[in-house]
């Protein structure tokens, strides 16, 4: 499956600024609930408007809720994010997320999850790419298509599929996975009329072959 995958090279389309994975975090927090381009649109906007991370945490919600406007869900988002900063503030007396460097990632997720607002996926979001850490973030795209493909079956929820695909693939295949899931169910296997022609996974879809055997 991973060689299918690589087949092209995934990569993400915004960059976060560096060495800061709490910004990560806000990223993440934005993309719930919405698509690429309203949320990463809405992050640009915001770190424009508030190039560091404290500018962020001490900014007024009003001005939080205004940058993020286009990417919906403003007003909820902008509450999640001020309250995740003040949490973390609280919890290490800054805003930085470096104590997640020095620990386990079951450690490091029970931080995350423990903070309002974060659940599983955001969290490994933030390990994956906050941390380089070899987790496999599900989200609606990669769970669907894992149950396409019958790596997980239909009643498989994303914090239990997480588990699978981990035992699934080695830990160095796990971004490049992730990656090519989630662009592949963006671009081709779309929840109703998915586009099993051009998809690279075609080959080796339960879902696929069961509607082609049918057909015949
Ligand atoms: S073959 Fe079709 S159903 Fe299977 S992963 Fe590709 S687009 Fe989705």
């Amino acid at each position: 499956m991973v060689s299918r995958l690589s087949a092209r090279e995934y990569t993400r389309e915004i960059e976060i600024p560096e060495g800061e994975p709490t910004w990560e975090l806000v990223h993440a927090i934005l993309s719930q609930n919405t698509s690429s381009k309203n949320y990463n649109f809405a992050f640009k906007r915001l770190t424009e408007r508030f190039p560091s991370i404290e500018e962020l945490a001490l900014a007024p919600l009003e001005q939080i809720e205004e940058a993020i406007r286009p990417g919906g869900l403003s007003k909820k988002k902008s509450t999640v994010i001020k309250g995740v900063l003040e949490d973390i503030r609280k919890r290490t007396g800054g805003y930085s997320l470096d104590l997640l460097a020095d620990i386990n990632v079951d450690e490091a997720r029970k931080f995350l999850t423990s903070l309002p607002g974060v659940g599983a996926k955001t969290a490994s979001v933030v390990l994956l790419f906050g941390f380089g850490r070899d987790v496999l973030p599900v989200d609606t795209h990669v769970l669907r298509i894992a149950k396409r493909v019958g790596l997980v079956d239909q009643k498989t929820d994303a914090v239990r599929a997480e588990s699978i695909l981990e035992e699934i693939f080695e830990p160095p295949q796990r971004k490049s996975v992730h990656l090519g899931l989630v662009r592949i169910g963006r671009e081709i296997c779309y929840p109703r009329k998915p586009l099993h022609e051009i998809c690279p996974l075609a080959e080796i879809c339960d879902f696929f072959q069961s509607e082609n055997s049918i057909a015949v």
